[in-house]
């Protein structure tokens, strides 16, 4: 008789998620308080505007406490969705309006309510490889065909996409959405150049493939201003995925999809089976705050704050990383993306520093839907504490010296 305790008690769907039942494990070692970590991506506790934030919560307690800790709009609040589609507007220079805003619980959230609405079975999404791991368990929920295409230091190449575009063609395949990050991506913190994006979108026209844009960390720019987004260029074959999380804090857990009122719409259906609305009480909270301007404050706090943890990690890594290593400086976001000889496997790599030198990180191969990347490792600097950045990487260069020798 099949029970809790029986294994074949659970859908198959389960056996896809292996992967990241991996990324897990990893990610519960590093929380360990004698682990210097450099591996998970969470902002910097000192970018929260304490006392500004507090004044929003105290406000929407006395103003309209009966509202928020109810139920909320499935859609997400009014004044939430236009104060939204107004900032998009400015920061993005795309004509929005409040219908074409969905409220989501994080990033996280509208990756999951888009695949929901547009996956079937099979249909194939294109990536980029690396890749965000969290939208690769997405995918693989909806048991979606994974195609990468090829990355380097300019982001997404187009003629590796044209080529890819061409197969499935060839194939009478139409791929149902291209992923991508383009600004300060996670894993390779690298930004799609200008040019490629007039490329991408002009391609994604001609096949009719949409775009499915994640702007997590696009707002943080830390050297020039921030390439315009796929959205700006071509907005009604974009789907924006964009998150509170990086720009005011994960803890209220929101975001938000822009793209037309028919599929705001399906999404508002999908949020049914999952949450209904996003967090009622955080969605007054954000909007307090950010109709006072207080979000482009926090947001410039934190571009100079993560500037120079992001300077202290690529010196320390010029002194403590071995010749072999390559790596690039974001101009953004919270990562820096190694490259180590083909020999090393980063995953045995991750257990020997977590043992031996306590300094954790996350190793490549999740970021690949095929099991490559071996020989990365990703390391974040917005967390650890300035203090801790230089010993985290002088420990983990240590550890690279001693994998290399061997
Ligand atoms: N996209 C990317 C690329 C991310 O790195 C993250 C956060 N790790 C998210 C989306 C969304 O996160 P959240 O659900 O916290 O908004």
């Amino acid at each position: 008789m099949a029970s809790l305790r029986s294994k074949d008690n659970f859908a198959k769907r389960m056996q896809l998620f292996a992967p990241s039942h991996a990324v897990s494990e990893i990610l519960g070692l590093a929380e360990r308080p004698d682990v210097i970590s450099l591996a998970g991506g969470l902002p910097d506790p000192s970018i929260f505007s304490l006392q500004e934030i507090r004044e929003s919560m105290e406000r929407v307690m006395n103003d309209e406490a009966e509202t928020a800790l109810n139920y909320g709009p499935n859609l997400g609040i009014s004044s939430l969705r236009e104060w939204v589609a107004d900032r998009m507007q400015r920061l993005e220079n795309v004509q929005v309006d409040k219908n074409n805003i969905l409220i989501t619980s994080g990033g996280v959230d509208g990756l999951n309510l888009t695949s929901m609405a547009l996956l079937d079975k099979s249909d194939v999404v294109l990536i980029e490889a690396p890749t965000y791991m969290v939208a690769l368990h997405i995918f693989r929920t909806y048991e979606a065909q994974l195609v990468s295409v090829a990355t380097d230091e300019l982001g997404l190449n187009p003629n590796a996409l044209e080529e890819q575009l061409n197969n499935l063609k060839r194939s009478g395949i139409r791929p149902k959405f291209l992923y991508v990050i383009p600004s300060f991506q996670n894993p390779s913190g690298r930004t799609t150049t200008i040019e490629r994006r007039k490329k991408i979108v002009e391609l994604c026209e001609a096949f009719g493939v949409p775009i499915v844009e994640d702007h997590a960390y696009a707002e943080l720019a830390y050297d020039k201003s921030p390439v315009p987004s796929f959205k700006s260029i071509d907005p009604d074959n974009v789907i924006f995925v964009h998150t509170f999380s990086k720009i005011f804090g994960p803890g209220v857990r929101l975001g938000w999809v822009a793209g037309t009122a028919s599929l705001v719409e399906r999404l508002g259906l999908c949020k049914l089976g999952t949450d209904q609305c996003a967090n009622s009480l955080t969605q007054r909270l954000v909007f307090d705050f950010g109709s006072r301007g207080l979000m482009e404050k926090q947001v410039s706090f934190s571009i100079e704050l993560y500037r120079k943890k992001r300077d202290s990690m690529m010196k320390a890594i010029e002194e403590h990383f071995p010749r072999h290593a390559r790596y690039y400086k974001p101009a953004g976001g919270f990562f820096i993306w190694i490259e180590l000889a083909a020999e090393i496997d980063t995953e045995s790599l991750l257990t020997t520093s977590i043992e031996r030198e306590k300094v954790a990180f996350v190793a490549g191969r999740p970021f690949f839907h095929d099991g490559k990347g071996g020989n990365y490792l990703r390391l974040s600097f917005s967390f650890p504490q300035q203090e801790l950045i230089d010993e985290g990487v002088r420990r983990l260069g240590r550890a690279l010296a001693e994998a290399s020798s061997k």
